[in-house]
Order: structure tokens, then C-alpha cells, then sequence
């Protein structure tokens, strides 16, 4: 089977915009260098880059695209950046960049016989790419030349992600009732019913508009998200303190809210609080701006939904509406504040990202919140996907 290549228009937009980034990546984050680069640094013929090199990068010998890393100065700022500028990329060039330097934000993957070039929400401009523009997930195909071994996926795995896109792409239903109806897909027993042909049950539901009154008789388990809400942020938060401090100003402000919100015992009142803020701000300014959480959502399921090894479909389901809820959450939080904007929503995008792909614990914690709560894992979770009714 042909190989190919997927490149999305938000890839081809992006260029990194340096010194005029919100949270430049040359602060407050791990920069690896491989070997070869660290050799080059450290005889360069430019004296302050060897000098630099010599000084302020520690040798780690993990591997050999992991041989040292950059040691921060006392403000976390890069040795190597001096008002604004890279010095290595200013005194030596683009190309002398080491990898890491070179590819942020910029990932390539394989999915099955295809490769797939994508940015991490970990970046702001890659967030506004990937966020604010209407066409940012068009994407571009090409053959991908050269010998690619096939890598086999289940085809169970392989129709899951197809179909997950499918939903997301379906006209008429909300973001909640996608991603529901992307959970009853991966809980399902496809044994006596195929997918497919489920499926097209579901299509006639939509069709006849009985889908949205069968998710509103969900229920609405408001322990579960005021506990969801409290025990995930506080974990991202106490994780960034022993990382990464890129991304902590946003979150530690909806961290606070939190903290003043839902602070002591359960209180419905005040959940109903965020429930509102949903209702009269932040879904008419995403309804205004479809594209933020259609993208966001599509983005999610290219990064191979639900596929990521060792975790299972059903974890890989957990973590896609734990971090929808959260989000959702955080940007009711920030319309507490203020009007919203869309310097918030990619303020809040990558902040979060930054803290949430160095965190372990993160998953651990989402399957403690459910399991407390309930006997029906699935019934609990699409609890987080439901709001208060609107006053
Ligand atoms: S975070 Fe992104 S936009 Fe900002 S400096 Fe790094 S690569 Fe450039």
C-alpha cells in the first residue's frame, strides 16, 4: 500500500514569531541537545558559543539525541539568548541550531502507513494556528517517498479513529453529544451490532432529532465535577511547581478562582456559579467562534485517538473528556474575570498543554475522581460532559 504524507494548513502556516511570543520556549523548560551538537558547540570557532557551551551545558550521556541540556539562568532564561535573540542562531545560523531548537513545536509521526505532520499545543503561535483559523485542519496529502515499512494497527483501532473524525465532522449536534457519542462507540460490544451498521441507527436519530433529548436525560453528577474540577487542577498545578514554569501564570489564575469558587464542602450554588458563566458568556463566544473546540477536537483525534500505547481506547477516552471538561471549565473560570478573548483561549490552550504533557500522575487521578463516584464508569464520565441547565 502507498505511503502518505498528511500536512495540515496549520503546519504550513506556522513560523515561529521569537521574541514577540507570549512565553518564549527559550525560558523555563528542558532544552536538549544531542551529541553531535554538543561537540560542535563546545570546539565552535565562535568564542562565545564555545564559551557558553562550555559553561552552561551539562553533559547527561542519556542517549544519543538526549547527550546534555542547557542550564537555565537564574531568571530561567536560555544562556544562548540575549535580548530577544538566539545567539547561536544569529553568530552560527539556523542550521546550527540543535534538534530540539530546530523542530519545536514541530512533530512528525507515523499512523499506520502514513506519516503525519502536526505542532505541539505547547507553543502559543502553534495554538493560534491550530485554534483561531477556520481552515487550519484542511489538510494537504502527498505520497510519501522512500521505503516506509507498513506498521499494522488492529482495524478495530484503526475504524474507532475514522469514525471518532466522522462524528466530529457531523453537522447538527453539539461538541457534548460528539464526544458522547464517540464514548458509546469505544464502550461498545460490536460483536452482535457492527459499528457501522450502529451507526447508521444513530444517523436516523439525528435525522429525526431525537439524539439531544436522549442526552439530556444523562445525568448531571454535579460531586463529580466539583471534585473532577478541584483534584485535576490542583495535580497540573503541583506538577508545574517541580517542572516547567511555562504555562503557570494562566493556570495559576484558575487555580485561585478555584480556590475561592469551591473551596470547602460541596455546594451546588457555587458549581452553579461556573454553569452559568457557561451559559450567558462563554457558549455564545464559542458558538460565535465554532472553529476553537471543532479544531481543538479534530486536532485531538489526528494525534492518533485512540491509539496511543500502552493505554487502551477507554483510557485514551478518559483523558479526551477529562481535558475537554477541564478546559471548558477553565475558560468559564477566566470569563469570571472578564470579558473572554482570543488571547485568552490561546493563553489557556497552551498553558495548559505545557503543564498536562509532563504529568503522569494526571491519569492515575481521572480514574480515582470516576471511580469514587459511581459503579458506571461511562455514566460518570459522560457526566462531566453535561452543564447545568441554563437559568
Ligand atoms: S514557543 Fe513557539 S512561537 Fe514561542 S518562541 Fe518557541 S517556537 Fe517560537
Amino acid at each position: 500500500m502507498a505511503a502518505h504524507q498528511f500536512t495540515p494548513r496549520f503546519y504550513e502556516l506556522f513560523q515561529c514569531i521569537g521574541d514577540r511570543c507570549e512565553d518564549n520556549c527559550c525560558h523555563d523548560w528542558a532544552i536538549t541537545i544531542d551529541k553531535k551538537t554538543y561537540q560542535r558547540y563546545v570546539t565552535h570557532p565562535d568564542q562565545l558559543i564555545q564559551s557558553t557551551a562550555k559553561t552552561r551545558i551539562k553533559r547527561t550521556r542519556k542517549a544519543e539525541n538526549n547527550w546534555a541540556v542547557i542550564t537555565l539562568d537564574e531568571t530561567g532564561k536560555c544562556p544562548f539568548l540575549t535580548e530577544g535573540l538566539c545567539q547561536i542562531h544569529t553568530r552560527a545560523g539556523p542550521q546550527a541550531l540543535s534538534h530540539t531548537c530546530q523542530n519545536y513545536p514541530r512533530v512528525i509521526s507515523r499512523f499506520a502507513n502514513n506519516q503525519r505532520l502536526s505542532l505541539t499545543l505547547s507553543c502559543p503561535e502553534a495554538c493560534r494556528q491550530v485554534l483561531l483559523n477556520p481552515d487550519a485542519l484542511l489538510m494537504g496529502v502527498s505520497p510519501l517517498a522512500g521505503y516506509h515499512p507498513l506498521q499494522p494497527l488492529p482495524p478495530a483501532t484503526l475504524q474507532l479513529h475514522q469514525y471518532s473524525l466522522d462524528i466530529l465532522l457531523t453537522e447538527g449536534l453539539s461538541v457534548e453529544e460528539k464526544l458522547w457519542l464517540i464514548g458509546l462507540l469505544i464502550h461498545r460490544d460490536s460483536s452482535t451490532l457492527s459499528n457501522e451498521a450502529f451507526l447508521g441507527q444513530i444517523s436516523q436519530l439525528i435525522e429525526d432529532r431525537q439524539l439531544t433529548a436522549v442526552f439530556s436525560q444523562l445525568p448531571f453528577i454535579s460531586q463529580v465535577q466539583w471534585k473532577a474540577l478541584r483534584n485535576l487542577t490542583y495535580l497540573q498545578v503541583l506538577n508545574a511547581q517541580t517542572g516547567s514554569q511555562r504555562g503557570q501564570p494562566t493556570m495559576q489564575r484558575c487555580l485561585e478562582q478555584i480556590q475561592q469558587l469551591l473551596a470547602g464542602e460541596f455546594n451546588t450554588d457555587r458549581l452553579g456559579k461556573l454553569h452559568e458563566t457557561w451559559h450567558r458568556e462563554v457558549a455564545p463566544f464559542l458558538a460565535a467562534r465554532p472553529h476553537i473546540l471543532q479544531n481543538y477536537l479534530v486536532y485531538y483525534v489526528y494525534h492518533h485517538f485512540p491509539h496511543q500505547p500502552p493505554k487502551s481506547p477507554q483510557q485514551c477516552y478518559r483523558l479526551l473528556i477529562a481535558d475537554y471538561f477541564l478546559l471548558r471549565s477553565y475558560l468559564c473560570l477566566l470569563a469570571m474575570e472578564g470579558k473572554l478573548t482570543e488571547q485568552d483561549v490561546v493563553n489557556l490552550f497552551y498553558s495548559y498543554h505545557s503543564l498536562r504533557q509532563h504529568n503522569r500522575d494526571f491519569e492515575d487521578a481521572i480514574d480515582k475522581v470516576l471511580t469514587e463516584h459511581g459503579e458506571n464508569m461511562d455514566l460518570t464520565l459522560y457526566a462531566l460532559l453535561q452543564t447545568a441547565v441554563a437559568p
